[in-house]
């Protein structure tokens, strides 16, 4: 299948008086056509201002550069205006807090409705019933009912299922969800996860980068998975070998940190971004780290498939 996002050394510096934060340090990343891609990593890492880079929704005082290729476009050169048809239509954005994301004056019918009739041109009429058929789907019942009350009227759960159905409703090409399992305890977890099953069911080629601290959610969906570390991707790989074989030292070390591995916490503390440490970024943590990794950054290489940033697999 064909790629449709395309990321090349993406840069986001964050200007805060006199200091940079680097909060993307040269990302290269592809999204397949119909292919779920999880991007995990601990907190500030990175992971979500990349996926906000994707659609330009970062404040005003960012540096970026590189380029983000969509359907061969470069999102970063297009004009304002071409970027507002492609968000919201082809590129639908499933924000990470549920409670603050929906408009609370408005009926949550109109607000599934309203991305139809901007991106589709579909009259109020059309475009209401079919956001009762998208609440219905997704298990917002009943729909016809649940489409006239407000936020505050629905449940967390009901209001991230309603903003996937906002989200799905253009049949966009990508969907971009932030931590959709960040605060939700384990049970209606496994909802989410349904959830995400029932979207890839309704289109199978849409494609999906999923952004999550949550290895075992990212187990149950991912057919690749990126890693990130201090702004950087230090491993894209398979679902199928990621889980067993990581191949990055800090991709272990995520793995063994997980309960079922024997929750062994990774030592350190992740890096300053401001500051971040010269050659590998993990060099301070790692435990295979030499003076060539103090040193000397590691290219972002493939190894029998997959990717990785680590010159443990630098043969050359
Ligand atoms: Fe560890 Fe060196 Fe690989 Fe970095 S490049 S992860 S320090 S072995
Ligand atoms: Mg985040």
């Amino acid at each position: 299948m064909g790629n449709l996002l395309v990321v090349n050394d993406l840069h986001v510096d964050f200007l805060l008086g006199d200091i940079k934060v680097k909060a993307v340090n040269g990302v290269n990343l592809e999204i397949k056509e119909g292919e779920t891609l999880c991007l995990i990593g601990e907190s500030g890492s990175g992971k979500s201002v990349l996926g906000l880079s994707i659609l330009k929704l970062l404040p005003s005082n960012v540096n970026i550069s590189g380029s983000i290729l969509f359907n061969n476009k470069d999102l970063l050169k297009l004009p304002e205006k071409e970027l507002r048809k492609i968000r919201g239509k082809e590129i639908a954005w499933v924000p990470q807090s549920p409670s603050t994301s929906l408009n609370p004056v408005l009926k949550v019918g109109y607000q599934v409705a309203e991305p139809m009739m901007l991106h589709l041109n579909m009259d109020k009429k059309s475009a209401w019933s079919k956001a009762v058929n998208l609440l219905n789907f997704f298990g917002i019942y009943p729909a016809d009912k649940r489409a006239e009350e407000y936020p505050h009227q629905f449940s967390g759960g009901m209001r991230q299922r309603a903003l996937v159905a906002m989200g799905t409703s253009t049949k966009p090409k990508l969907i971009i969800a932030d931590e959709p399992t960040k605060g939700v305890d384990l049970i209606k977890k496994v909802n989410v996860v349904k959830l995400f099953e029932q979207i890839k069911r309704n289109n199978d080629k849409l494609s999906l980068l999923l952004i999550t601290h949550d290895i075992p959610f990212a187990k149950k969906l991912a057919d690749r998975v990126g890693v990130m570390y201090c702004g950087q991707v230090v491993e894209v790989s398979n679902a199928e070998t990621f889980f067993d074989e990581p191949l990055h030292p800090y991709s272990k070390a995520l793995i063994n940190a997980l309960p079922s591995r024997g929750l062994k916490p990774i030592k350190g503390s992740p890096p300053s971004m401001v500051n971040p440490p010269k050659g590998c970024k993990f060099h301070p943590r790692c435990e295979f780290a030499t003076e060539k990794c103090r040193n000397e950054e590691p290219p972002f290489i493939e190894y029998n498939g997959n990717f990785v940033r680590c010159h443990l697999y630098d043969k050359r």
